[in-house]
């Protein structure tokens, strides 16, 4: 016979856990008190959970999963601190995240997917296909579990890591949901940003979200002849379809897109490549980010020169387009999506 899979009790909105434990026969208050526990306190379980009866505990240990990530190893940049987490999840998959410092706050990148389908050609993350898509508890536990370890609060949140969180798109928006409730984590809606290779339909309906989240595109190139080259997705969606869907985004949100635009060198680096991005994005309300390919053992790209980076970032500016060289953190703990948890699973 074959088990039902157990609810992960972190998944669960605020509204949920009350219906839940109502069913269970406690009292409303006691979800308060639970959530709390769970999502401001941070508990990796429930023995510490002081104010809850054994009995209660007992019954949701029975009929919930928990999720608290185990920590596999923290590497950490000598660099400029940045912190880079492997996880091991229940199953034993594993997925990585990064905490950053900048002088606005701390950041931390969360993976949505345990690999990714979308087998863009110089990403790490998506060498062995797509594994599972992570639960919204998963994805927030990356946040808290990196909470507790650093000892500081985490105020912006990207989800950058490994996998395409459009392509899991029901459980994003339940993470999103619950990483900025007022009652757990409360971060600030602005302070979040999902980036996307673009699938069209999902950032229609993220648009029509209307939250205050930043999208990310991952752009990459200006032209479908050579985005199809490093993206597959783009011989699904055109930039026809693409840059229109960003204006969209804009009206419904009235959030400026951010461009991610790895930069290859000899690929999609000259100064034609900047000339036709400008024509591309003119007059969109949006911010381009440049930001040198990182190498992967697998592939063959190699990072465009700083001169060439420099170059093309001056001639998006001189066009009147807000234009910046993204700083690469952690260069030196295998900082591009994907490639600690590779080393892991070869080792
Ligand atoms: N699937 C999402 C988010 C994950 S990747 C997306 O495609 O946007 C986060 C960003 O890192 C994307 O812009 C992605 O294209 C970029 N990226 C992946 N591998 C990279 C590499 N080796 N060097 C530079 N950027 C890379």
């Amino acid at each position: 016979m074959e088990t039902m899979e157990k609810k992960e009790i972190k998944s669960l909105t605020l509204a949920e856990l009350k219906a839940e434990m109502e069913q269970l026969g406690e009292k409303p208050f006691r979800a308060a008190q639970l959530y709390e526990w769970m999502h401001r306190k941070l508990s990796r379980g429930y023995g510490e959970m002081s104010n809850i009866p054994a009995a209660m505990k007992a019954k949701c240990g029975e009929r919930y999963e928990y999720t608290a990530l185990k920590t596999v190893t923290v590497q950490k940049s000598a660099v400029d601190g940045t912190k880079k987490y492997l996880f091991a999840l229940s199953d034993g998959n594993m997925v990585e995240s990064v905490w950053m410092r900048y002088k606005h706050g701390n950041s931390v990148c969360v993976s949505s997917q345990v690999g990714c389908r979308m087998g863009c050609r110089f990403c790490a993350s998506t060498l062995d296909g797509l594994v599972r898509n992570l639960t919204p508890a998963e994805m927030l536990d990356q946040i808290y579990a990196i909470a507790l370890e650093t000892g500081e609060r985490v105020s912006n949140v990207v989800v950058m890591g490994s996998g395409e969180p459009l392509d899991n798109y029901e459980n994003l928006l339940r993470f999103l949901a619950l990483l900025t409730d007022e009652n757990g984590l409360h971060i600030s809606q602005r302070n979040v940003t999902v980036s996307t290779c673009g699938i069209v339909p999902k950032m229609r309906s993220l648009a029509q979200e209307k939250l205050q989240i930043t999208l990310a595109l991952s752009l990459h190139a200006a032209t479908d002849e050579k985005r199809r080259e490093l993206m597959p997705i783009a011989n699904q969606y055109s930039l026809e379809e693409l840059i229109p869907c960003c204006a969209y985004y804009f009206e419904q949100t009235g959030r400026r897109i951010t461009f991610e635009y790895s930069l290859v060198r000899h690929v999609n680096d000259s100064a034609e490549d900047a000339k036709t991005l400008a024509a591309l994005i003119r007059g969109l309300n949006c911010h381009v980010n440049l930001i040198p390919v990182n190498p992967v053992k697998e592939r063959v790209f190699v990072q465009s020169e700083r001169q060439s980076v420099e170059a093309f970032a001056a001639l998006l500016q001189k066009k009147g387009i807000n234009a910046t060289i993204r700083r690469e953190m952690g260069r030196d703990i295998d900082g591009a999506c994907g490639q600690l948890r590779r080393r892991f699973l070869e080792d």
